[in-house]
Formats: structure tokens, C-alpha cells, sequence
């Protein structure tokens, strides 16, 4: 027999977790189920900001949202700012610390800190978690969506997808699925590039230099012309170059 719940939410990464939340704030008793394909929730937040979580910013507005189209993000931007940020974790028990830049920190400098209060937070607001559950296909009948897992089927009013997409591949749940189901549900979908990765180049200079770090000027050329540059800790690799200047430069590379 299908499970039923008022709201299912497709993914249990940050985004899929604040959304829990955020509607059981709002009224506690609607019922709330996350599928997660993994078996936990959380994985990816785990890897981020080098494990310390760089969840927020002070200096988050529209000008520094890089996209074609800088609309899509200015209703999120405008209303859920940093001060919603700290707000919105600071009740859930994670209280942000901020560098000399402004990138705000759990003040644990950990990760896992910020994955703890939120699994605690769906814990302690009864939102049911069901780990090791894929999504198969989803269907609409009337007011009732169908959700088909590889764990039974739940039937629900709303349906969230918060499944994320390419970043830190398969082993952190991105593999894409629910672009498929998407479409088969008639979504649009748009080309995705790379972005915020490091960058392979010609080893033969690289691989000598493999583990320095040195604060450098990076510049970007495309065909002999200077595209755009950055200022920042580079870190030399065996395959090429990572480090924060070059993963800003890298959504220009294809
Ligand atoms: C190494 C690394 C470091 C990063 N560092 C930072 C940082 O410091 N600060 C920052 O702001 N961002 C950082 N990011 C980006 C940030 O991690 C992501 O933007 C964020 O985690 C996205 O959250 P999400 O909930 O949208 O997606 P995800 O975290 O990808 O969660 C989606 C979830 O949905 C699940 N899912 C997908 N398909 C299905 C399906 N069919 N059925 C069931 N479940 C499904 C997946 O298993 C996954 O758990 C980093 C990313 C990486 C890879």
C-alpha cells in the first residue's frame, strides 16, 4: 500500500532538508517524508567548503550571481539573504562564524555540525526519512501526485524536487535521474556546463610542482585573448590546477 503524506520531498541534501523545515515551521502538522537515495542524508553538505561548510555569505545580491539568466535566482536572492541564513540555522542550532571576506562558517568550522542539526531538526519536527529510496517515475491523477520508488510507492498533495544535479558526482547521489523523470513529466530542461571544479591541464610543467601553493594573479586566455582573471591561493596537481581563483574561472572553460 502507498504511503501518504501531505508533502514528499524528492532528496535529502541541504536543499531538500531546509525545505522540511521550513514548512514545518510554518504548521507543524503537515506531514512531511524525504526520499533520499543514498543511505544518508547529507552526503554532499559533508564534503563542502573543504569540510568547514561555507553555508552563507555577507555579501549575497545579484551582481555576484553568475548565470544567463539572473532573474531565475533574484526572488531567492532578494528574500532569503544572509540574515535569513543565520536566522533560519541559528534555530536549528548552528551559529555562523565569517572570515575576513565574508563567507560565513558554522562556528564548529565542521560540516558534519551543520548535517547533525538538520538531521535533528527533522527529527525533532517529525518529518519521516526514508534513506536507500530512489525515485523511479512520478505521475499526477487529479490532485494526487504517485511517486514510484525502488521502496514502495507514496502518494502525496505536493511534491518538492530537491535532487540536485551534476556536483561532486554519483557517490555523492549526482547522477541526473530525476532530469530524465522530469522530462518525461514534460519539464524544460537546459544544457548544463561544469562550474566551481578544478581545471586539467598539460601535466608536464604541473606535475613537478604537484602540492605548492602560492598566492598568484591567475589570467584566463581563450584563443591569445585575456578573458577574465582572479586573485587567489592556486594549488599545483598532477592532472593540472585547483584552488579558489581557478574554480571561479573555471564555468568559462569548456
Ligand atoms: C566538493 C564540493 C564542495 C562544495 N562546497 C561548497 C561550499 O563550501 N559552499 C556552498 O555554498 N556550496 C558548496 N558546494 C555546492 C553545494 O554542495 C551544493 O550546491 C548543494 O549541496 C546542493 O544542495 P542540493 O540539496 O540542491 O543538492 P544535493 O546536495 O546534490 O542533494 C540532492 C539529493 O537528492 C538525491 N537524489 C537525486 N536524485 C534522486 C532520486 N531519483 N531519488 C531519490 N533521491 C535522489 C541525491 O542523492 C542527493 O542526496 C560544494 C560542492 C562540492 C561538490
Amino acid at each position: 500500500m502507498a504511503r501518504k503524506y501531505d508533502v514528499v520531498i524528492i532528496g535529502g541534501g541541504a536543499a531538500g532538508m531546509c525545505a522540511a523545515i521550513n514548512i514545518k515551521l510554518r504548521d507543524r502538522s503537515i506531514s512531511v517524508a524525504i526520499l533520499e537515495q543514498l543511505s544518508r542524508v547529507g552526503k554532499k553538505l559533508i564534503t563542502t567548503g573543504n569540510g568547514r561548510c561555507n553555508i552563507s555569505n555577507l555579501h549575497i545580491n545579484l551582481e555576484r550571481y553568475h548565470s544567463e539568466d539572473i532573474r531565475f535566482a533574484e526572488y531567492a536572492l532578494t528574500n532569503y539573504d544572509n540574515h535569513y541564513a543565520a536566522d533560519f540555522f541559528s534555530e536549528i542550532g548552528v551559529v555562523f562564524t565569517y572570515d575576513e571576506t565574508g563567507r560565513a562558517y558554522p562556528y564548529s568550522l565542521q560540516a558534519s555540525s551543520v548535517v547533525d542539526c538538520l538531521r535533528f531538526a527533522l527529527d525533532d519536527f517529525g518529518v519521516d526519512t526514508f534513506v536507500d529510496t530512489a525515485v523511479l517515475s512520478y505521475s499526477k491523477k487529479e490532485n494526487f501526485f504517485n511517486v514510484k520508488t525502488n521502496n514502495g510507492d507514496f502518494v502525496c498533495e505536493s511534491l518538492v524536487v530537491a535532487s540536485g544535479l551534476y556536483s561532486g558526482g554519483q557517490k555523492l547521489g549526482s547522477n541526473g535521474s530525476m532530469l530524465k523523470i522530469l522530462k518525461n513529466n514534460g519539464y524544460k530542461t537546459v544544457k548544463t556546463t561544469p562550474a566551481i571544479v578544478q581545471l586539467k591541464t598539460e601535466t608536464d610543467v604541473v606535475k613537478s610542482l604537484k602540492g605548492m601553493k602560492v598566492d598568484a594573479d591567475v589570467n584566463l586566455s581563450i584563443n591569445g585573448t585575456a578573458f577574465r582573471g582572479d586573485f587567489g591561493e592556486v594549488l599545483f596537481c598532477d592532472y593540472g590546477l585547483s584552488g579558489p581563483p581557478i574554480m571561479q574561472l573555471s564555468r568559462e572553460v569548456e
